[in-house]
């Protein structure tokens, strides 16, 4: 390939090595969208001879190019196909260039092939059933670095100031992870056992790399080392690049990641698994996804729900068992809160207008696996892994191919569980309660199974392990539920002062446990691990003025071992509220240090209205605070406390810089949620084009919940539907719909014929056309009956007051997931609004 940077066009001349699998077959079919083909040259060969070129006479078929044959070919014959072809991609490969407003951005050039997008930049059979090898020859500017899939084979001079790199990959992969990267970049190389290790920053950025990226040999290494099989690619590259379409793409042997990865030194420290989430996920791909490959996208859990597990392998093995307990115990409740999800099983066909890439193949994805784990014991499941990637390495695979080799590697039977979690839909709704029986010394555990069982959702047979404690110390008792109503009893020396069902949290479940406080109290205090704690405060928290439960979250807040706990302690001591709760929050930021408490401490003071001394304390924070986190939160807590000074505060923050304008960006966000008019004119100074790009989305976001009726905002908003800039026209997509105004709606239309759309961008706008075309309240609130909350319903006369909330609980959630939405690879999901 050679690019044509003024026409964004790609010069292409690719040669496809194909043997016929089926006597007779006369016709050859390319995917090829949008792609004018100058010529196509059919070449039979016989081992090295090559018969002479025929130009074929080929047709374009919608978005097929058919190649004829010279005669029915017969299995087993070789043709080499070569297509000359050029086009402006609309989608599949991305030109980043300079422009009037950005003059200084570094040249880029990436590609982005899944799900379906090679096929705009290059004709391939483009589906992910079939493989192959790769030579990838890019002729670029002298001065710029390429990247492809493979080994890097040799750099040569080319005429007109210009050099020819080559690459080749010889372990076969599916087209949609063949990659291309080229631009102004900088390399940090680093290597494993031998094999290179290296990173692509866009010019300017390479000393981003260590601190964020440092860790991938021992990911590399871990991954080898716990899969029983090798890192199989011949180097591993990751390239960052400006505004990429996703978080991070798998491509085989190169990911190419976003360049918001490399976050500024001073922020990186600030975060607790840093971008490890990311890079552990993408990596994770190199065997789940890369090696061993979805057959077809309604087994796209193969691939993310591995990933998203290989996250957990990393974290719990480098940031120890609390914090993966964190992140499966957050992921539980987030899958959960996504009802959409609930009927719809692992392995589906019928997408309709929603994601395969959705939060079953991500979160629950990884949850099923993490399951298995439990269940079979580590040995037993890494063995059934290792049998899987060994016998189906190169190929493309279904579900069922990773129950065969579970079941060869182990000798156990996976049927029935993944009948139930992978090919059946939901999850376990528990009711449980207990009673204790004097005379016979005796718990009798009900349990009851409380999901609605419809479609694919049935009863659950789960093992479990049900722990009783009493004075004399705990005692942990196997059981298997599979009922919907059933009794379990337990000898038991005294009444329990604990009782837990399923002990740890293994099962993907929800659980209502009819317990007293005192019984939450002493599992609080005392349960052993992550999951149990946690339970503990969130039951907590709906006991509402009592001063016992705000002194004992106010002591989890201090003591607990796990900071997940304590940050969760202190979100809950907001939702409490009340003088002693606040108290309770300002005395510990006192004490508390890590920044991932610190900003959730902060965030949770939002919550006390008309308090003088939580007032002023965010204030000063706001204005100094050893945490930038700490200070974002506390920018966003004024705003949403609406304090008389806020909108001075964030204006001053707005005015100041911060590494990567971190509080800008966040004052700017604010200012939304403050919902001053005044601060029109500056968010309209800071969405305009020359603004960075970051702070540009977040002036939008915030003018989506300003002046509503002002017809010239939404006029401006759509003026960036048709900029070059992907985040920006997804900012300003998601800003028509919030903002409510219908005048939007043809623009939007517009936007939707113009195919000119990547990835996920057209069902988002089909959403928000939808939004702004239902008939509205008296208040004009479009977005007040999509609360995705279970179906409650808004008021017409507080519906003002309750998308208020909602939203501002919305930011707040986006915050605290900041981390882990990197790993979801923002293949954007419908927004929980
Ligand atoms: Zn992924």
């Amino acid at each position: 390939m050679r690019f044509d940077l003024d026409q964004k066009k790609v010069l292409g001349d690719v040669t496809h090595s194909l043997s016929i699998l089926k006597d007779g077959t006369a016709k050859l079919a390319f995917d090829s969208a949008g792609l004018t083909i100058q010529s196509v040259t059919v070449n039979k060969t016989t081992g090295d001879r090559k018969s002479a070129g025929a130009a074929a006479k080929f047709e374009i078929i919608s978005d097929k190019l058919i190649v004829p044959l010279p005669e029915a070919a017969k299995a087993g014959e070789k043709f080499d196909v070569q297509i000359r072809y050029e086009g402006r991609p609309k989608k599949g490969l991305y030109f980043i260039l300079p422009d009037k407003d950005y003059p200084d951005r570094p040249k880029q050039i990436w590609t982005q092939g899944e799900s379906e997008d090679t096929r705009y930049y290059l004709p391939t059979y483009d589906y992910p059933n079939d493989r192959l090898t790769t030579e990838t020859i890019l002729t670029v500017p002298a001065s710029w670095i390429t990247v492809a899939n493979g080994k890097l084979i040799s750099v040569t001079d080319a005429a007109g100031g210009m050099k020819t790199w080559t690459w080749r990959e010889s372990l076969p992969s599916s087209t949609y992870l063949i990659t291309v990267v080229a631009g102004e970049f900088e390399e940090v190389k680093d290597s494993w056992h031998g094999i290179p290790v290296t990173y692509y920053a866009p010019k300017g950025r390479a000393d981003r790399i260590p601190v964020n990226y440092g860790r991938t040999p021992a990911m590399i290494d871990l991954f080898s080392k716990k899969l029983g099989v090798d890192y199989p690619w011949e180097k591993y590259a990751q390239s960052m690049v400006d505004d990429f379409v996703a978080g991070g793409m798998e491509n085989s042997s190169a990911t190419t990641n976003t360049s918001s990865s490399l976050k500024h030194p001073r922020l990186a420290s600030e975060f607790t698994t840093g971008e490890d989430p990311l890079i552990s996920h993408e990596l994770g791909h190199q065997w789940f996804g890369d090696l061993v490959t979805c057959k077809d996208w309604g087994n796209i859990w193969l691939n993310e729900g591995f990933a998203t597990f290989m996250e957990y392998v990393w974290i719990e093995a480098h940031f120890l068992k609390d914090q993966g307990e964190y992140e499966r115990w957050s992921n539980a409740r987030e899958w959960f809160q996504q009802a959409n999800l609930y009927s719809k099983p692992l392995v589906r066909h019928d997408f309709d207008d929603s994601s395969e890439f959705d939060g079953n193949a991500y979160g629950k994805g990884g949850w099923v696996l993490y399951m298995l784990r439990h269940q079979l014991g580590e040995d037993a499941f890494y063995r059934g892994l290792k049998r899987y990637l060994e016998v189906n390495r190169g190929k493309n695979v279904v579900t069922a191919d990773l129950a065969r080799a579970i079941e060869e590697a182990t000798h156990t039977n996976v049927d029935q569980f993944f009948s139930q979690w992978i090919y059946g839909a939901g999850a376990p709704m528990f009711d449980l309660s207990y009673s204790y029986d004097d005379a016979k010394h005796q718990v009798a555990l009900t349990v009851k199974q409380t999901q609605k069982r419809e479609g694919r959702v049935g009863l659950f047979r789960v093992p479990t392990e049900v722990e009783i404690t009493t004075s004399s110390g705990a005692k942990l008792y196997p059981v298997t539920v599979s009922k919907e109503a059933e009794a379990f009893s337990f000898p038991s020396d005294s009444a329990p002062l604990g009782v837990l069902f399923d002990k740890g949290g293994h099962i993907l479940k929800s659980a209502e446990f009819h317990k007293e406080k005192k019984e939450w109290l002493f599992q609080l205090k005392n349960a052993a691990d992550f999951s149990d704690r946690a339970d503990a405060v969130v039951a907590l928290g709906k006991i509402k003025n009592d001063e016992e439960v705000v002194a004992a979250l106010a002591e989890t807040l201090r003591k607990d071992k796990a900071w997940g706990i304590r940050a969760t302690a202190a979100e809950t001591l907001g939702h409490i509220g009340g003088a002693s709760a606040s108290k309770q929050l300002l005395d510990a930021l006192n004490t508390a240090n890590e920044p991932w408490v610190r900003s959730r401490l902060v965030s949770a003071l939002a919550n006390f209205k008309d308090d003088a001394a939580v007032a002023a304390k965010l204030d000063s924070i706001a204005h100094q605070d050893g945490s930038y986190r700490a200070r974002a939160a506390a920018l966003q807590a004024l705003a949403g406390l609406k304090a008389p000074n806020s909108l001075t505060v964030l204006n001053a923050a707005v005015a100041a810089d911060s590494p990567d304008d971190f509080l800008r960006n966040a004052a700017l966000r604010s200012m939304g949620t403050l919902g001053d008019d005044k601060a029109v004119p500056l968010l309209l100074e800071w969405s305009a084009p020359g603004k960075p790009i970051d702070s540009r989305q977040a002036a939008i976001g915030s003018l989506a919940r300003l002046q509503k009726d002002n017809k010239d905002i939404t006029k401006q908003i759509v003026s960036y539907l048709n900029e070059p800039h992907f985040p920006i026209r997804m900012s300003a997509i998601f800003a028509l719909g919030l903002r409510g105004d219908a005048s939007a709606i043809p623009a939007l239309e517009a936007l939707l014929k113009s195919g000119d759309l990547s990835i996920e961008m057209s069902p988002i706008i089909k959403q928000q056309i939808a939004r702004l075309k239902k008939p509205q309240d008296g208040k004009g609130n479009p977005e007040a009956d999509e609360d995705g909350e279970g179906g409650e319903k808004v008021g017409a006369e507080d519906g003002q007051a309750a998308v208020t909330q909602r939203l501002d609980k919305l930011e707040h959630l986006i915050q605290e997931m900041n981390e882990r939405l990197k790993a979801i690879e923002t293949r954007l999901p419908p927004p929980k609004q």
